[in-house]
């Protein structure tokens, strides 16, 4: 599903240069749950952004699906953006001034899907992370770990064959986070191929493969025995 070669990053701010990525090298295969883990800064999201289309990299391949991801322009990155990926971030990036409900259909409706199909869609997404009962509720007036299931249901609705989550506990307390862990575990053995970034053990040990990242490389690549989120809580 995924495949990287030898990816260098520099980000370079003014005369300074900050060499992130240092030649990393990995592939994830279809319907694997992979932790990618690391200290704060060695460059767990810069690695992810690249995955995800929303950087590239310096030098490196990029084979996603069987595509090669370089010199894409803005809209065929877009295209292949909405096609296979589907994001959750830490921060959960809702719409704040729309309900759960339009902040699922939203990525459909750039889709161009047309509306009775993407509302029946999205309600059925929110009825998946149990959140039927909320559609109509703004992002402020559900908790934590409900936004995250709204973000959730948001990045599955147009069906993505890759999940990449950056830090999607790192707002939640403990509990939250095994729920929402549970939630992707269950996503997981549906099949769905997903990366979560992670600096927290217990929640990259609720993943099948940790990759662990120091200094620009990948120190460590090992499979896990999966620890199941709902029995921590
Ligand atoms: P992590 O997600 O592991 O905490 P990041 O990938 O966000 O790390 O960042 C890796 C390093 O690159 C950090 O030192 C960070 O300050 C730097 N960095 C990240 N994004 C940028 C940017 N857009 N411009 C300059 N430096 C950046
Ligand atoms: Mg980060």
């Amino acid at each position: 599903m995924i495949q990287i070669t030898n990816l260098h990053k520099s980000y370079k701010t003014g005369s300074n240069s900050l060499h992130v990525l240092k030649g990393i090298n990995f592939s994830v295969k279809e319907g694997e749950l992979v932790s990618i883990m690391g200290s704060s800064g060695s460059g767990k999201s810069t690695l992810l952004n690249i995955l995800g289309m929303l950087d590239e990299a310096d030098t490196g391949s990029y084979v996603l699906d069987g595509v090669t991801i370089k010199n894409l322009n803005e809209k065929q990155a877009a295209r292949y953006r909405n096609k296979f990926l589907g994001f959750i971030f830490q921060s959960f990036n809702l719409i704040s001034y729309k309900s759960a409900l339009d902040n699922v259909a939203l990525p459909l409706y750039y889709q161009g899907m047309a509306r009775g199909e993407r509302m029946d869609r999205a309600m059925a997404y929110l009825e998946k992370v149990g959140l039927a009962d909320w559609s109509g509720h703004l992002p402020n007036q559900l908790s934590g770990g409900q936004k995250q299931r709204v973000a959730i249901a948001r990045a599955l609705a147009s069906d993505p064959k890759v999940l990449l989550a950056d830090e999607p506990t790192g707002a939640l307390d403990t509990k939250t986070s095994y729920e929402v862990m549970d939630l992707i575990q269950q996503i997981n053995d549906e099949g769905r191929t997903i990366l979560v970034v992670t600096h927290e053990n217990d929640i990259a040990h609720m993943t099948k493969r940790i990759v662990n990242l120091k200094d620009g490389l990948i120190i460590e690549d090992t499979p896990v025995q999966q620890v199941r989120a709902l029995e921590n809580v």
